[in-house]
């Protein structure tokens, strides 16, 4: 079967050159837990394996999915039955890296095709890419790198129809970042300050007038637009009890139908947003009492994970905006896209938060990363978790500021 061979320019982030799979560290980490789609060129060599015995093992260990009209490996207590004891592949051990199919190959790189813009980064649900997008203490840098693949089908394309803002992809991510990396605000002030750039540039896209970006990203570059935008932030005033209300009841449809902070595979990080609200032993408590925990916890998080790892949050948000291709990630307005990132982040803040009230000084930067994974499995593999999110957050679309004062700390 003659494979070819097609070279693509992408945009990606500069350390994914540095990437190495290293099985041995993770323990296959990729191997469980994940759903593997067999793309229809892979699953023509597996049929042509001539070893009767391993061919039928490959093929009996697949099922058809109707949804996304592929076959897929069927998982055994959630883990891959390819995967053998010495944590090698039976497909890659016996016929090696060309019988592997383009997800198995490709991950966990993820490329996205917006338009014309390819974009390629690794996924944080692996340990070893998690540690080397995040652990740098110098910002994230971006550049175009041209490769060469037989696994395009591998590929996510983007359905651009309905996303006003794919035009400006590459212009609005790149306003995005230099908000995002701005070390002269707090986290919670870059969040703040992109949603109010995005709601004045939403009104340009939607007149029609996106082509003027570039000329107004230099206005944003400006000392007096800095200083204008600073004051506007930080005269906002956070909405506490809005903010834990949302992140409940967040929490409660999340827990009863997408398990988030929870997997077989990994620890269970769910007990920790009942232990540090103390929902021991009731399920309602009195604001004033829960005003009086958060004050405690935040405080707590504030020394343990925000200030010491500031560097990695920030990483994880700028990666975050990349990897997921906001503000192309759905369709809708800019703002839509602003609305469903901040509170993604704010919900996985929330676990955050809950966990260092819990561990204390025992916390360091493994359980950080190891969290970062296990909300990005839920991020980038089940497609139901994000659509909670947004059914809910999509009530207050017409409202973005108060959204924005809903989930975002000032004091923080
Ligand atoms: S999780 Fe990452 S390091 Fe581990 S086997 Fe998969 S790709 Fe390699």
């Amino acid at each position: 079967m003659i494979e070819i061979e097609k070279e693509f320019t992408c945009i990606v982030p500069d350390y994914l050159k540095f990437f190495k799979c290293d099985w041995q560290y993770c323990g296959a980490a990729c191997c469980k837990g994940f759903q593997v789609d067999i793309d229809r060129q892979t699953h023509q060599k597996y049929k042509s394996i001539s070893d009767q015995n391993l061919r039928r093992k490959i093929l009996d260990s697949l099922e058809w999915n109707k949804s996304t009209k592929t076959y897929r490996m069927r998982l055994e207590n959630a883990i891959c039955p390819m995967l053998r004891d010495d944590l090698l592949c039976t497909i890659q051990k016996n016929f090696g890296e060309e019988f592997l199919s383009d997800t198995c190959a490709d991950f966990p790189r993820r490329t996205y095709v917006v338009d014309k813009v390819i974009e390629r980064s690794l996924s944080l649900t692996c340990p070893i890419a998690a540690r080397l997008a995040l652990m740098r203490k110098s910002p994230m840098k971006f550049e175009k790198m041209t490769f060469k693949t037989t696994h395009a089908a591998s590929f996510f394309y983007r359905s651009v129809n309905e996303v006003p803002t794919r035009k400006y992809l590459v212009i609005l991510q790149q306003i995005a970042f230099e908000v995002l990396q701005d070390r002269r605000m707090t986290l919670n002030e870059r969040l703040t300050a992109l949603g109010i750039i995005f709601s004045e540039i939403d009104g340009l896209i939607i007149n029609g007038k996106g082509e003027h970006l570039n000329l107004i990203f230099g206005i944003y570059r400006s000392e007096d637009y800095f200083k204008n935008l600073t004051a506007k932030v930080r005269s906002l005033k956070f909405q506490r009890e809005n903010y834990l209300s949302i992140m409940f009841e967040l929490a409660e449809k999340i827990f009863s139908k997408a398990v988030v902070y929870f997997s077989t595979e990994q620890r269970n990080f769910t007990k920790y947003v009942a232990e540090a609200f103390e929902f021991i032993d009731e399920t309602n408590k009195p604001f004033p009492e829960l005003f009086r925990l958060y004050d405690n916890n935040i405080k707590i998080y504030k020394k343990i994970a925000l200030d010491p790892f500031n560097h990695v949050l920030e990483n994880y948000l700028v990666h975050s905006f990349f990897g997921g291709i906001f503000p192309c990630h759905m369709s809708g307005s800019l703002m839509r896209n602003y609305l469903l990132f901040l509170t993604l982040f704010k919900f996985f803040e929330f676990g955050l938060i809950s966990m260092t009230a819990v561990i204390k000084e025992d916390f360091s930067i493994d359980d950080l990363l190891e969290f970062v994974e296990r909300f990005s499995k839920r991020v980038d593999h089940a497609t139901k978790f994000q659509q909670i999110i947004l059914d809910y957050i999509i009530n207050f679309e017409e409202y973005p500021l108060e959204v924005m004062t809903s989930l975002i700390d000032f004091a923080i």
